[in-house]
This record gives C-alpha cells, structure tokens and sequence, in this order.
C-alpha cells in the first residue's frame, strides 16, 4: 500500500513507528527535552493527556480538521504522547496504566471514524492486519477479535469463506482499535531511569492527585463501617490468625485499594494477623495493588464470583440488591451518612458533597465505578 503520511498524521496517530521517527528528527533525546520550554509543554499536555484518559474522555476536541499541521505543534503533541507513557510508567500504577492504554485506542479508534479508507487500511496494516475489500486473513482476525468479548466476534458468528473472514466497515475501526489496544498493552509501559522520575516529579505528583480525587469522587473517604459483610469477615479472620486462601487476600487488597485505602493503610489490616510479616505483606499488597510494576487493573470479583471462591459471607439484606462488593460498599455508606444526617437534624445530606462533585444522590442506577471499570465482562450494576 503506497500512502504516505502527512504531519498532521503523525500527531493523531503517535504510536505509529513513523511518528516516533518525525519526533526523532527533532534531535533532542526526551531525557534532554524535558529540560527545554517545548518540554515543559509537552510535559504538561502529557499531563492534560493522562487526566483525559482518567475522565474516559478520549474525544478530539473538535474534528481532526482542527488538528494542527504545524510541525512544531505535532512534534509537542507526539512528545506528549511519550511523555505520558514516562509519566505513568514512573508512578508505577497498574490503573493509571490500563486507562492510558485504553484512552490511546479510544483516541486512535475516533480518529479513525472520519479518515478515508487509504488510511485506516495504513494504520491497520501497521497494526499488523492487512485488510482488504473488507476481508481478512483468519488467523489476524482471530488474533485482534479475540480482545472484543461480544458474541458477534466469535468465529462461529462469522462469515468465513476460503480462509478470509468478512467483516463491515465499521468493524473493520473496532478491530483496529482492539489491535492498538493490544499493541499498547505489550507496550506502554516501559522502564524508566530513576532519575528520569526524578526531574519530573512534579508532574507525576499531579497526575497521582489527580487520580487519588477520581477515586474519592467515586467511594469518598474510606469508612470501614460500610464494609460488605465479606470483606469483613476476611478482616476478621485476618485478625484472628487463621490461614486465608489466596483468592480472599485478593479480593480484600482489591477491594481496599480501590476504594481508596492508601499502601500502609492496607498493610496495615493485614499487621492485624498474628503471623504478619511485612517484606511478605508489603510484596503481595504492592502485586495486587499494581503498584510493584504494570499490566492488568485489578478490582475486586463480582458477588457471583466471590460465591465460586466460596468467599461471600454474612450476607445481608443488602445483598441481595446488588452483584458487586464495591456497590454494596457504596451504598451502604450513602444509606450511613443519610441516617447520621436524618438523626443531626439535617436535610439533603450528601457524601459526595464537596465542590465540583456529581451530587445526583439517588442514582444507584449510574455505573458505580465511575472512570474505574471492573475487569472485562464484570458488570456492578444493582440487581433489578
Ligand atoms: S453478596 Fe456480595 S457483597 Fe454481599 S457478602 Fe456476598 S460477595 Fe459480599
């Protein structure tokens, strides 16, 4: 295929090798640019970047008309691109790192929705799918459709004809986009010298604020008392010694990480047992709580999950109105502070009262996690 890029391409697609070698041109190392203005730009926008992607905000502002073809501009916005993956590789969280990944598909995904078919086939056969008249080979497919968990996508759903596997236009962008996400996966995150992190540290701190505001948004500050009756009964059993299995140290480092508990203040609930030794506590917290490296966003199982693991006790009333512990949780803190608000003589109490936060008090409806998804095909909706 004999296309070739224009700058403004190069901005919109970053990832692709030949972006990476228009930024490359610009003969300053990124360790050395961060120590320019244009840097500190690109710093910033790396940051903007990160916060986009943490509000599930991939939208361009505008159209990609709009999108500048000034090469200083494009070699910022590229800059920016690497940055961020600098930027949330040196904070080593596991959740900062599964939103950019996911914010830089989406991204690349809405692009792609407006540009002519010479360029998505471009970007598609760098993304390792060579797609023709809306075919392709079965093998590729298999590999970019098996990141798509919809029935649609199974090949038994599929119309195969002579090893070539039909698919429409739009689907033809979604398997892109699922391939870029793959891509961004195996590659985001990267090792960065510690004195790299260093320098920018300032920007990191912003960006971690940022997330610790997401988390509070969504659960407020941590209050123990709305703890689902299986999260506290690992805690009991924690604190009275007994040998927990695996899966109940998961779903409790899970569960507290993502609610908000801070490292020490998780390792601090499992100091509770008899047998705690911290270089181990510290090691497993740091896994699941993806602080010690990259990869996989962990949230706590579904209900139905933690039932398998044999893990679900104590149930109560509210139980049975919900399929996720983190629900449970959040609920039940709505239901405590609107008692505590009734009994102090207050009207329209809300938790999440603080400025510039969603004060729709009665949706349980809306998705509970808010920026924060569950794993792939784990839903935390109320039952209805
Ligand atoms: S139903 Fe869900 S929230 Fe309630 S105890 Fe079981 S796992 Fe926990």
């Amino acid at each position: 295929m004999k296309i070739a890029l224009d700058v403004r391409d190069f901005g919109k697609y970053p990832f692709l090798k030949e972006s990476q070698a228009f930024l490359s041109e610009y003969k300053i190392p990124l360790d050395e640019l961060i120590r320019t203005d244009n840097g500190k730009i690109a710093l910033n926008h790396a940051v903007s970047r990160i916060k986009r992607a943490l509000s599930g905000h991939a939208g361009i502002v505008g159209s990609i008309a709009s999108l500048s073809n000034d090469t200083g501009r494009v070699r910022i916005e590229i800059a920016s691109y690497a940055f961020s993956r600098i930027l949330v590789s040196c904070a080593k969280d596991r959740y900062l790192i599964s939103r950019l990944t996911q914010f830089e598909a989406d991204r690349a995904y809405l692009l792609l929705l407006e540009e002519n078919d010479d360029i998505i086939e471009y970007v598609a056969s760098r993304m390792g799918l060579t797609i023709e008249q809306n075919e392709l080979q079965l093998i590729p497919y298999v590999e970019a459709a098996v990141q798509i968990s919809l029935p649609k996508w199974r090949l038994v759903n599929r119309s195969v004809i002579r090893g070539m596997v039909k698919i429409s236009n739009d689907e033809k962008i979604e398997l892109i986009r699922a391939k870029i996400l793959s891509f961004q996966r195996q590659n985001l995150h990267q090792a960065v010298p510690g004195s790299i992190c260093e320098e920018i540290l300032p920007f990191i701190a912003d960006v971690i604020k940022e997330h610790q505001e997401k988390i509070l948004e969504q659960f407020g500050s941590v209050d123990e008392t709305s703890y689902p009756p299986c999260m506290m009964a690992i805690i009991t059993a924690v604190t009275k010694g007994f040998n927990i299995p695996h899966t109940a140290r998961f779903a409790l480092t899970a569960f507290l990480h993502t609610i908000g508990l801070s490292l020490d203040g998780i390792i601090e609930v499992f100091s509770r047992a008899p047998d705690f030794s911290i270089e181990k506590t510290q090691y497993q917290v740091e896994h699941i709580s993806g602080r010690s490296g990259y990869g996989t966003d962990y949230t706590p199982p579904l209900c139905a999950t933690m039932q398998t693991y044999g893990i679900c006790t104590n149930k109560d009333s509210l139980c049975e109105k919900v399929n996720h512990p983190l629900t449970y949780y959040k609920i039940k803190k709505k239901e405590l502070i609107k008692k505590k608000g009734e009994k102090s003589g207050l009207r329209n109490v809300n938790p999440d009262s603080s400025p510039g936060k969603n004060t729709n008090e009665d949706d349980d409806s809306s998705d509970v996690t808010g920026t924060r998804s569950y794993k792939e095909g784990e839903n935390d909706d109320t039952k209805t």
